[in-house]
Order: structure tokens, then C-alpha cells, then sequence
């Protein structure tokens, strides 16, 4: 029996149910990742992309495998892959996006079985409903309790060995993805997001007390990977090291998979209805934003941190959402699509979620809530250090 393994947003060999599961059963597995071209992803998107892929790629080759990573749309790539593999069974772990989805189903239109499994989030989504009825939880504070209460999972070892079918060979990532230039402040991979966290667990004791503070830099850093699943979601939630206020973080990235998935147009319509307001047109006061160059300090130093690092402070991503849609009363939509294509760690579930939070316009959000950035810098970058380290 061979199965097709096909890697998404999981690309790690420790906890990956779809990994220990296909390999339990399978004498043989393929292990691939296709890249989309209809996917739009920044350079540095693609290089973190890339050496996660690479990081797999050694991780599947010391147990004895590889992994084939191709350029096409998914389903026709599976599809051609399968069948040199004379199988027609695929191993997926489930995913909550409309995209995901459309590729499930594309996959199963092509003829293939496919075999779904849990990983992306600590609980699946749908796993937990509340009492009063309906698919999805609407406010963060019940969900998170029915949350802890759940029964979580057990972890997933990591296979001993893998098989792959005569005459297959792997890839190199890099090849396929182009080589850009690391950041050694987030090189992509599962080893890089093992090597980040052993570094920052020993000290997260403070992270609840310091984790707004913009000018410290006290959170974990690991959305990145937690986005491409280098690191498993459960593993972090359930790591001894890490303090409980770590793991509520943990749980508003389930919430909004789980508001996402019943809610698919999370990334293009308003959750609450008629919330969208008259937004205004001003491509000149977008482009200032996006370049950091509002004349409104800490704004600007949150979006030279993005230009810079691929990456930005969760109070400054509140401090500038807020600012391009309350202030200027522009488009939330046009601010995510920003945070989308710049952001390392940018998935439409967290993206679209915490946007729609902030414009006022999602779940639980309080609609005229505005953040005012000068009295957000006095409060959370009191010494200005964060100002001075973005805009000199
Ligand atoms: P930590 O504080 O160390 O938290 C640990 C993990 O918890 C994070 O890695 C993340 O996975 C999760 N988490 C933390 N805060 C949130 C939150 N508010 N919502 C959901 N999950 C959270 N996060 C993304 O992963 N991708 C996005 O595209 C994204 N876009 C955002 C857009 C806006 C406008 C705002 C206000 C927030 C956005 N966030 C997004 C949430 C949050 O800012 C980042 O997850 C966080 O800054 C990542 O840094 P960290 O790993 O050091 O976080």
C-alpha cells in the first residue's frame, strides 16, 4: 500500500498526525509539497518558505525518505504524482480556509481518496460548539473556556522510517522556490522553530506583564512558524515551559480558524452583518501607511518593522489597523491584503480575524473602538526606544 503524503501547513515530522498516521499504515509514502503559482507570496515569504521545505526535506531523508516539491496547481500535480505511484490515496491535514477547502474537493474530483487529519490547531475547528447551539463560537472568553475544558488530542510520534516507492527521488526547495538571502532573525524550519523556542521558553515567565511592551520584544516570535506548521500547535500548548497566558494566545488563533471556517468570507465581507461602513478612497493616504510615512510615530515605526522584518508587534499591528481604518477610515480589506502579501506569519483566520477586530466590523468586537496612537506610545513605548529603533 503506498500514500501519497501531501504537506500543506504542516511541515514538521514531530507531532504531525498525518505523518505518523499514512506511515502506521503505508509500506510505502511520497512525500510532497506543491507550490501554487496562484498563490502571491513576498520574496521573503518564499525564502521562509523555502528553507522550512529544505529543514523537512533533511528531517524526511534521516529517516530514510525524501520529499518531491513541484510547481503546479495542486490537485493536477497530486493527481500525476499519485498515479506514477499507482495509488490513488492521499494523506491531507485539515485546513479551515476557503482555499483549503476548494483544494480538498478538488482533489477528491480528481479521483483521489483522500484521507483527512487534525494539526493545523491545538482543537480542530467544530471540535467545540457551544451549549446554546450553532456552529461556531462568536466570542473569544466562552470559547476559550470550553477550550481549556476539551479533550485535547494525544501527540503524534514522529515515524521511525520512511519508504519511498522505487525510482522516486526528491527535490530541492530552493530550486523550485528560488534561493533568497536568510534572516537570522527567522530562518524557516522546523529545527529553526525548536532552536527559537528552547531560546525563549526559558524566559516567558514575564510574558504576560510584558508582552504589550513594544520597545521589548517579550513575545515568542514563533507565529511564522506556527503558520507553516514547523511547530505544532499542540506541542506549544502543552510544553511545561510556557505560561498560561502564552497558551490563551494559542487559543484566539483557534478561535478565528474556527470562526473562519464557519464563516468562509471572513476574508472579503464583514462577520457582523452591515457592519461594512462607507470607507473612504484615498490611495495616496494607503500608500503612506503602507510605507510608513504618515508622520504619526509609533504608526510608523509598525510599518517600517513590517517592510524590515516580515513581521510586527501585536500591539503595533492593533496601533496601525486601527489608524488605517478609524483614523484615515480606510478599507480594512486593503490593509490585510498588505499585512497578506508582507507578513511572514499571515493566514486569513488570524489575518482577516483580528483585522475585522479592530475596523469593527468582526465577532466580538467593540464597533467604535479606536485606538489612539499617541497615547498608545505613551503607554507602551513610554522611553520611545521602539520609535527610535524604526525610525532612527
Ligand atoms: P505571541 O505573543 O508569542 O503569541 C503566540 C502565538 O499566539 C502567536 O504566534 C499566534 O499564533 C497566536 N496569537 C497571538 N495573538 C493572536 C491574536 N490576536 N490572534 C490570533 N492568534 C494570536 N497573527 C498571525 O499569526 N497571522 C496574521 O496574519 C496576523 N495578522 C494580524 C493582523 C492584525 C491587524 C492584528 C491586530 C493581529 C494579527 N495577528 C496575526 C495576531 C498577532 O499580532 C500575531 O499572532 C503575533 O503578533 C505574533 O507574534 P508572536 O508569535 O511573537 O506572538
Amino acid at each position: 500500500r503506498t500514500i501519497v503524503l501531501l504537506f500543506t501547513r504542516d511541515l514538521r515530522v514531530h507531532d504531525n498526525p498525518m505523518l505518523a498516521s499514512a506511515c502506521a499504515v503505508a509500506e510505502r509514502v511520497v512525500p510532497l509539497f506543491v507550490v501554487d503559482p496562484a498563490i502571491r507570496a513576498s520574496p521573503p515569504r518564499r525564502r521562509f518558505l523555502a528553507e522550512s521545505l529544505a529543514d523537512l526535506r533533511e528531517s524526511l531523508r534521516r529517516l530514510g525518505g525524501d520529499l518531491l516539491v513541484r510547481e503546479g496547481a495542486p490537485a493536477e500535480v497530486v493527481a500525476k504524482v499519485a498515479a506514477e505511484a499507482g495509488t490513488r490515496q492521499v494523506a491531507l491535514t485539515s485546513d479551515v480556509s476557503a482555499y483549503a477547502k476548494a483544494r480538498e474537493k478538488s482533489l477528491r474530483d480528481h479521483g483521489l481518496e483522500v484521507r483527512t487529519f487534525p494539526g493545523v490547531t491545538v482543537v480542530p475547528a467544530g471540535k467545540v460548539l457551544p451549549s446554546t447551539g450553532g456552529d461556531h463560537y462568536k466570542v473569544f472568553t466562552p470559547y476559550w473556556r470550553a477550550w481549556e475544558a476539551a479533550p485535547w488530542r494525544d501527540p503524534s510520534e514522529a515515524p521511525a522510517s520512511i519508504r519511498l516507492p522505487d525510482g522516486f527521488t526528491g527535490d530541492d526547495p530552493r530550486k523550485v522556490l528560488g534561493a533568497a538571502k536568510t534572516s537570522p532573525l527567522m530562518p524557516g524550519g522546523e529545527q529553526a522553530a525548536q532552536d527559537r523556542l528552547d531560546d525563549w521558553a526559558p524566559r516567558s515567565a514575564d510574558y504576560a506583564d510584558l508582552h504589550d511592551a513594544l520597545a521589548v520584544d517579550g513575545t515568542s516570535r514563533l507565529s511564522p512558524y506556527l503558520h507553516f506548521g514547523c511547530v505544532s500547535p499542540l506541542a506549544l500548548a502543552t510544553d511545561p515551559r510556557v505560561p498560561s497566558a502564552f497558551v490563551r494566545q494559542l487559543c484566539w488563533r483557534d478561535f478565528y480558524h474556527q470562526v473562519l471556517a464557519a464563516f468562509p468570507k471572513l476574508a472579503t465581507e464583514a462577520y457582523r452583518p452591515n457592519a461594512d461602513d462607507d470607507w473612504a478612497d484615498d490611495p495616496e493616504a494607503l500608500e503612506k501607511w503602507k510605507a510608513g510615512e504618515t508622520g504619526v510615530e509609533v504608526v510608523d515605526a509598525g510599518m517600517r518593522q513590517l517592510l524590515a522584518e516580515g513581521w510586527m508587534h501585536n500591539r503595533a499591528r492593533m496601533i496601525t489597523a486601527s489608524y488605517l481604518t478609524k483614523t484615515l477610515g480606510l478599507d480594512w480589506r486593503a490593509g490585510a491584503a498588505w499585512f497578506a502579501e508582507r507578513l511572514l506569519d499571515a493566514d486569513v483566520a488570524n489575518n482577516c480575524g483580528n483585522w475585522q477586530w479592530t475596523a469593527g466590523t468582526g465577532n466580538d468586537s467593540k464597533p467604535y473602538r479606536r485606538f489612539n496612537p499617541v497615547r498608545q506610545q505613551a503607554r507602551f513605548d513610554p522611553d520611545g526606544d521602539y520609535v527610535r529603533r524604526w525610525l532612527g
